[in-house]
């Protein structure tokens, strides 16, 4: 089903998103994952591409096994940077084969492995880009793309990150995620940007969990996330204490999830980190679904 009619049905949805795992490691642990995350009933799973150490096939066929065999709707992210028009070609046509219906159309970040990378040179210079070309050539394909509340990390400012995203919606995007924040009043400054902008589709709320002091601090660095005072405090409270990270993190999360209900926010997009214990303690806490 497509991610759009969902929409149309019920709000708030509830989603999850994974990562491919290395190439080297097996998918059964990740697909009993997702069996253990389907049990919480979600709307969709969504499956990043290229990004987590996870190659790109794999995403396809992380994609089909979650669609085809489990039987959870899915959200295919793709990423047109370093890609030619024929290689986005196999990958729609491969994922039309799978019956899959919903694509995360992504620009993706700059190749750190290829030296001199120009975006200017490219078929796909932004994501707009690809919406553009995903809607005229596979229009019955739903599609979602990204949106930053705390701006873009390579924009010039908000004015302008704001504008580029109201270009990319107007190419066909369906349906937005964020970028994960921590603090709410950001994302609901945000949302009134967006809306007053006219740009109207669903927005989902991007959120992760704290699960590790380290790796939230490397992740809101990379992505520009900013972290608050009420967070700042408990990650330097337990930096050291990682079973005390991971209550706290589920507790930080199932607040930030209740006060964007209470918010009416579209859709809440959990990033699950491949971990369903923390996940199924947060949902089931909210009793969202
Ligand atoms: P764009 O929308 O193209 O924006 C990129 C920059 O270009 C922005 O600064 C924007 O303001 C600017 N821009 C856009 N259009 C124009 C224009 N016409 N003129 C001038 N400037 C313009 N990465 C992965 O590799 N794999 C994933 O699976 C993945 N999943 C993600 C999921 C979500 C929900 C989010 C929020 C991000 C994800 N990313 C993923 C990261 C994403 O690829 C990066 O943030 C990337 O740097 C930007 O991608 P984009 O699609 O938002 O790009």
């Amino acid at each position: 089903m497509k991610i759009s009619d969902i929409y149309t049905r019920k709000t708030p949805l509830v989603s999850f998103e994974i990562f491919p795992p290395k190439p080297d490691m097996p998918l059964d642990t990740l697909l009993k994952t997702v069996s253990e995350l389907k049990n919480l009933e979600p709307d969709f799973i969504s499956v990043t591409y290229g990004a987590g150490g996870g190659n790109r096939s794999r995403t396809i066929e992380i994609s089909s096994e979650i669609k085809n065999s489990i039987g959870l709707e899915v959200l295919t992210h793709l990423t047109s940077v370093a890609a030619v028009e024929d290689e986005i070609d196999t990958i729609i046509r491969s994922l039309e084969n799978k019956n899959i219906e919903n694509i995360l159309a992504l620009r993706g970040d700059l190749p750190s492995d290829i030296p001199d990378f120009n975006f200017n040179n490219q078929s796909f210079k932004y994501a707009s880009d690809l919406v553009a070309y995903i809607r005229q050539r596979y229009d019955h394909f739903c599609i979602g793309a990204a949106c930053y509340p705390e701006v873009h990390l390579e924009s010039p400012g908000k004015e302008e990150d704001m504008q580029n995203l109201k270009r990319k919606v107007d190419c066909g995007v369906d349906f937005l995620i964020t970028q994960l924040f921590f603090d709410n009043s950001i994302f609901y400054s945000f949302l009134e940007d967006v809306r007053n902008i006219g740009i109207h589709c669903p927005i989902s709320a991007g959120i992760m969990p704290v699960f590790n002091t380290k790796l939230i601090k490397k992740i809101t660095q990379t992505c520009g996330a900013s972290i608050p005072q009420k967070l700042a405090k408990i990650l330097n409270r337990y930096e050291n204490s990682p079973d005390d990270i991971l209550k706290a993190g589920v507790d930080y999360a199932e607040n930030q999830i209740a006060d964007l209900l209470d918010h009416n926010v579209d859709g809440i997009h959990l990033c699950t980190m491949n971990r369903s214990d923390q996940t199924r303690k947060i949902i089931n806490s909210l009793g969202i679904i």
